[in-house]
This record gives C-alpha cells, sequence and structure tokens, in this order.
C-alpha cells in the first residue's frame, strides 16, 4: 500500500501554473480551461450513458495528468465500474459503436460520432501465478489505482471535473516527481517496461533527478529488460526519444547500463543533446513534427550498422529505419562548409525531407561548428528549394544513338554528375552533346 499523501496545492512551488482549483470544502476540480475536453459532448454522452443510475465512470491517466499540467490532451482513456458487457449494451442501445478491442483485459472501444474512447472496466489483481497476474473486474477504485504503474498516472477525473486522487498523484505532479505506486522492486518484477516507462516519464513529465528509489530498482532490476517484446520496447522508446529532455535521460540510462540491455552499441548522447539543442533553435514551421528516426539517427552516431541494430531491437517500420540510414550515409557527404549550392545537389539526391535530415545529423558532430551557425538557413532553404528533374531521359540517349541495357544507366549517372557541377545549369543538348567521343569529357563508367 503506498503511504496515503495530502496534496498539497496552496504550498506547492509549482501551484500556479496548475490546471487545478480546491474548493473551500477541500475538493479539487479541474480548472474548465485546463480540461476544455471535460465539455466535448460526445465524452459527456458517454460518461452519461455508461453511468446510467448504478454504475460509476471516471476519466483516467494522462488526460487527467496532462490537464493538471497545463499540457495537451492527445487521448482519453475511462476507468468504470460497469462490466465489459454492461459498456456494450449500454452503448450500443445509446446509438455509439462500441467494438471490444480487449475484452479479456476489460477494454471496450466507444467510437462516438467517429471519435474513438477507450473505456476500461476497474481490475484487481486476487492472485498471482509466478509472474502473471490473475485479474478479475472490480468497484474498487482505490485497488484499480494501486494496479497502475506510477502515482502521476492514477489520477481520476470525474464528469463535473473533480479530481480523485488515491495515491499522492496530485503532488508528484506538481512537484514533477515520477513515483513508483508501491514497491518499485515489485512494481517492476510485474512488468519490466516500466523501467523504460519510468524514464520515459521522467523525460517528459520530470524536474531534476529521478526519484532515487525507482532508479536503484530499475538498475538492480534491468537484466529484465531482456524478456521484453522489441514491439514494447519501441513502443516506449520512440515516446522517450522525442521528449525534450530526452538526451539527459538517455544519459542516465547509459551511465546506468540500461541503455546497453536495449542495443548492444555505443549511444551518441552527446550527438542528441546537439540535436535537441539544434531543433530548439529552428523556426517552428521548419521543425519536422515526426522526428524520432531523426533523434534515433543522431544517437547512433555515425554508424549505419548501429541504426540497423537499433531498427531491429525496436522492430522499427522500414520506412524509419531506411530514413535513420539515409540521414547517416548522406550526412557523410556534407562539410562543414556546406553552402546553398551543395543543398541544391542534396535535394537533387535526395529530395527535401531527407537532404532536411542529413543536415542536421551533420550538425551534430562536435566539430561542424560553421554547418551549426547556418543550419537555420539552410534548412528553410532545403525546404523551399523546389527539387528539379534532369531534363534527360533514357529515350533521349537511345533515340542519340545509345543501346538500350546498362550503357543507358551508367550514362544517366555520369550525366546527374555533370548536371549538379554545373549546378543546374545545362539544358538537355548541352548535357548530351558531353557524351559524344570528342567531348572533353568522358563519360565516367
Ligand atoms: P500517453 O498516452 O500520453 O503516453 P498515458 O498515461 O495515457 O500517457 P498509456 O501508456 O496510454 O499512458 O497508458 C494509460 C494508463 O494505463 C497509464 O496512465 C497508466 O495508468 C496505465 N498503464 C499503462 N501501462 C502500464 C503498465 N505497464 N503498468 C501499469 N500501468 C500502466
Ligand atoms: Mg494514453
Amino acid at each position: 500500500m503506498p503511504s496515503p499523501h495530502q496534496p498539497s496545492l496552496s504550498d506547492s512551488p509549482a501551484a500556479p501554473a496548475t490546471g487545478v482549483t480546491r474548493a473551500p470544502d477541500g475538493h479539487l476540480w479541474l480548472t474548465p480551461r485546463s480540461a476544455a475536453w471535460l465539455a466535448d459532448r460526445r465524452l459527456a454522452k458517454l460518461m452519461r450513458v455508461v453511468a446510467g443510475e448504478d454504475e460509476e465512470i471516471r476519466v483516467v491517466g494522462g488526460a487527467v495528468r496532462n490537464a493538471l499540467l497545463g499540457r495537451t490532451v492527445s487521448d482519453i482513456d475511462l476507468a468504470t465500474t460497469a462490466t465489459p458487457d454492461v459498456v456494450m449494451a449500454r452503448a450500443k442501445s445509446a446509438g455509439m459503436k462500441p467494438v471490444p478491442t480487449g475484452i479479456d483485459h476489460g477494454t471496450v472501444t466507444v467510437v462516438v460520432d467517429a471519435h474513438p474512447f477507450e473505456v476500461t472496466t476497474l481490475r484487481e489483481d486476487v492472485e498471482t501465478h509466478g509472474r502473471r497476474a490473475t485479474v478479475r473486474f472490480g468497484r474498487d477504485w482505490s485497488a484499480d489505482a494501486r494496479r497502475r504503474d506510477f502515482t502521476i498516472n492514477a489520477l481520476y477525473a470525474t464528469a463535473d471535473g473533480e479530481v480523485v486522487d488515491l495515491v499522492g498523484g496530485i503532488s508528484d505532479c506538481l512537484e514533477r516527481r515520477i513515483r513508483f505506486i508501491g514497491s518499485p522492486q515489485d512494481r517492476i518484477r510485474e512488468d519490466y517496461l516500466r523501467i523504460l516507462r519510468f524514464f520515459r516519464f521522467h523525460a517528459i513529465y520530470g524536474d531534476g533527478q529521478p526519484d532515487a528509489g525507482g532508479l536503484a530498482a530499475c538498475i538492480a532490476l534491468a537484466d529484465g529488460i531482456a524478456t521484453l517484446s522489441a514491439e514494447r520496447i519501441g513502443q516506449e522508446m520512440l515516446k522517450l526519444v522525442v521528449a525534450e529532455a530526452s538526451n539527459r535521460v538517455l544519459q542516465i540510462m547509459a551511465e546506468t547500463g540500461i541503455l546497453r540491455r536495449i542495443a548492444d552499441f555505443d549511444a551518441d548522447v552527446a550527438a542528441l543533446a546537439r540535436l535537441n539543442a539544434l531543433l530548439g533553435q529552428l523556426p517552428a514551421e521548419m521543425r519536422p513534427t515526426d522526428d524520432a528516426g531523426l533523434r534515433l539517427a543522431a544517437l547512433c552516431g555515425e554508424s549505419a550498422a548501429a541504426a540497423l541494430h537499433l531498427a531491429e531491437r525496436m522492430r522499427l517500420s522500414n520506412a524509419m529505419r531506411d530514413r535513420m540510414v539515409a540521414a547517416i550515409d548522406l550526412s557523410k557527404t556534407v562539410g562543414d562548409d556546406c553552402d546553398e549550392r551543395a543543398v541544391r545537389a542534396l535535394v537533387f539526391k535526395a529530395g527535401n525531407q531527407r537532404t532536411r535530415d542529413c543536415l542536421l545529423v551533420a550538425a551534430c558532430r562536435p566539430t561542424a561548428e560553421k554547418l551549426q551557425l547556418r543550419l537555420p538557413d539552410l534548412i528553410v532553404y532545403a525546404a523551399s528549394f523546389q527539387r528539379p528533374h534532369l531534363p534527360v531521359n533514357g529515350r533521349d540517349l537511345i533515340r542519340h544513338g545509345l543501346v538500350p541495357g546498362p550503357d543507358v544507366g551508367a550514362a544517366i549517372a555520369t550525366l546527374s554528375e555533370r548536371w549538379i557541377d554545373s549546378d543546374f545549369t545545362l539544358d538537355r543538348d548541352r548535357l548530351i552533346a558531353t557524351l559524344a567521343p570528342d567531348s572533353p569529357i568522358v563519360p565516367r563508367r
């Protein structure tokens, strides 16, 4: 049992920035501004329908935590005393679309006017078989809270916005402390993914050093990471790496040997720190929105082999793996004296997005001082320069007398290089003319 914490809003240093107010009777309420989503008529209707006359339903987890911290809320999870079959029946009879997405764990996804909400019935552990808990549905909010991982993730909000805190989550949230519910060692032994979640939540919501007890338990039990599937590792790490403080947290994970349990290579955390700083200097509209792959590429230093290894350990999509490898390989062609002309050549070869990626990765090198200074301008330029198309194609060359086959491909490659060398000024006829035997330039093969 965790010790019951008394939330102390008034004396918390972070109090002014919070999305919660205390009523004279001591009850805590989300402010209408922090929880505008509570007024969403689809959510309100769903909560009313599932609760009926005899059940309870509350928003839980990330939505409440983020509202409290004044952060954006992406998805809304709900917990209810109603059993899954009751949730299904009530939702259906109110014209909503319930989908039994995880019925064994008590989860029904209810689609209301095209918006999905995850509704999960309260659960309690009744016995454990080795490491697996047998779960049954329950009606005890405190038991449900204690099954969750961290105090900040076990906050509930009622339909009218009252915050229910059964584990001391409010004060931890406001003091930006990630604390396991109950004994960290016990909770990690139940699910080793919680090691990675501890670091992920610290990177996003924590401040200062991680909670000492939690960190010590993560280090002591790090061997358990080997039992996790690549998918679960990948999902957590992708969220961790995009956090603002990812490099500070990954540094701790590297120093404590935890990062090595995930991927066996020397992670270049300093390069990621430089990337985080460089991204922060870019104009908002130039910052890549989907930059997890880019951050992982920085972490791989200059090693495409490390990127391939990481992609496998995290079961990344082929698209993300290819993007990482391309950024690393292409970055090796980017010198510290990179200018707009060099960017034009990169865009021609690799397209706008890959050019931006490789510029960022190249600028992560500790010696790339000149490039770092010019980076914002070059990134803006890389985004705006329209990729030129070689004005010669295979048919032109065959008409010109080349035999269809490998010669055509080789000539196209040669002409591409010559076109780059001319800074895209040669037109079709002048390019083809360079293939003539008496041309001063002999095609390379
Ligand atoms: P976000 O979706 O913003 O990343 P979240 O808090 O919603 O954050 P999820 O991973 O979506 O995180 O999980 C939803 C909730 O389920 C958590 O807030 C937590 O209460 C509980 N939870 C999820 N995974 C675990 C776990 N491995 N162990 C214990 N509780 C968990
Ligand atoms: Mg979530």
